[in-house]
């Protein structure tokens, strides 16, 4: 029998409980990218208030069907600079920051959406993100130029690999990182949040204290392939 979403709903939940420092921390981001408005509706219906996107152009077509009123509305993929103002007009989180250039064009606009600086803590070379020794000198740079901003932590994806010592390394790796940025808090800037975990690894992360799961096959089944 295929789990249904409130079955896979009700299993995360409860790894949440069982595997994390601190559960009541842990905020859960259902990941609808390529998935119809009909299953990001269904996710609603059972109480899951935090939806994550992947690219603007698909999500607010989605979100024109459907607004999901109450809703926080999370963005994960990769931004181009021209998508600047769609995003923070249609979005309250932003997951994967690490241009100075997206950062000035949203402090030029006066934005106040929640940000976290994606790390590529693999060093694998597909993966976007910062490299770890540089997150210090582009939050300085961020801190210099876009005071602003509304930071509140960091983001990284785990390798792909079966290696579990490998993936809790990097998530490790994330925490030691934001560890050392706690220096650098300021009123707008924090680094409490840890975006980190996906269906596969989401089990890892929150041993090594994720705050925000990204968890989309894992809630709602294989993910439709691209048009
Ligand atoms: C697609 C995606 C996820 C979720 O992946 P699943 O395997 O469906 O859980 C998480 N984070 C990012 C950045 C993604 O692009």
């Amino acid at each position: 029998m295929i789990p249904t979403l409130e079955e896979n709903l009700n299993r995360i939940k409860a790894d949440i409980h069982r595997l994390s420092p601190h559960p009541d921390k842990v905020t859960l981001v259902a990941v609808t990218k390529r998935f119809p408005v009909s299953v990001m509706q269904q996710a609603v219906n059972l109480g899951i208030d935090n939806l994550g996107e992947s690219r603007i152009q698909e999500a607010l077509e989605k979100f024109e069907k459907d607004p999901l009123s109450g809703v926080i509305r999370h963005f994960i993929g990769v931004l181009q600079s021209n998508k600047v103002q769609k995003l923070v007009d249609h979005f309250h989180w932003l997951h994967s920051l690490d241009h100075i250039k997206i950062a000035r064009k949203i402090y030029e606009k006066e934005s106040s959406i929640n940000i976290c600086i994606q790390v590529n803590t693999s060093g694998e070379k597909t993966k976007s993100g910062l490299r770890p020794e540089s997150v210090q000198d582009f939050v300085k740079t961020l801190q210099k130029e876009t005071p602003g901003l509304h930071i509140q932590g960091l983001m990284t994806m785990g390798p792909l690999t079966e290696d579990e010592n490998k993936i809790r390394h990097a998530f490790r790796l994330l925490r030691e990182i934001g560890d050392v940025l706690q220096t650098y808090e300021t009123d707008t800037f924090s680094f409490r949040e840890y975006s980190m975990g996906m269906s596969s690894d989401y089990r890892i992360a929150l041993e090594e204290g994720a705050t925000m799961l990204r968890i989309g096959q894992g809630l709602f089944g294989p993910r439709p392939e691209n048009q």
